[in-house]
C-alpha cells in the first residue's frame, strides 16, 4: 500500500492525496510533475527508475474499511540528500535509456 507522501522531496511542494501533481517511482519516491520534467528529467533520484502518476485514494469508503479515512496519507515529509546539481548530473546519462532497458 502507498504511503501517499505528503510532498515534493525536492522543491518541497505540498502534494495532498488528490493531487494531480504527484509522481512516483516504485519506491514511491515522490516529487510533483514540475520537478520530474524539469529538473530530474523523469529519472528519480534515489533509484535511477521511472515516474508515473500518483494514484488518487478515494475519499469515500466504496467498499467497507476501504477508503482515505481508513487508510491515511503520511505526514512525515521526505527532502532529497542531493543537490539539484547532483541530481542533473545523474540523471545525464540515464534520460536517454527507456525506463524497461535502466
Ligand atoms: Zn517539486
Ligand atoms: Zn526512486
Amino acid at each position: 500500500m502507498l504511503e501517499l507522501r505528503p510532498n515534493c522531496e525536492n522543491c518541497d511542494k505540498d502534494l495532498p492525496p488528490n493531487s494531480n501533481e504527484a509522481m512516483i517511482c516504485t519506491y514511491e519516491c515522490t516529487f510533483c510533475t514540475s520537478c520530474v520534467e524539469n529538473i530530474l528529467e523523469n529519472v528519480c533520484p534515489n533509484c535511477g527508475g521511472n515516474f508515473e502518476n500518483r494514484p488518487i485514494r478515494p475519499t469515500k469508503a466504496r467498499r467497507p474499511n476501504v477508503s482515505l479515512h481508513y487508510q491515511l496519507a503520511s505526514k512525515t515529509k521526505v527532502q532529497t540528500k542531493f543537490t539539484e546539481q547532483e541530481i542533473k548530473t545523474f540523471a545525464g546519462n540515464i534520460k536517454f535509456i527507456s525506463p524497461e532497458d535502466r
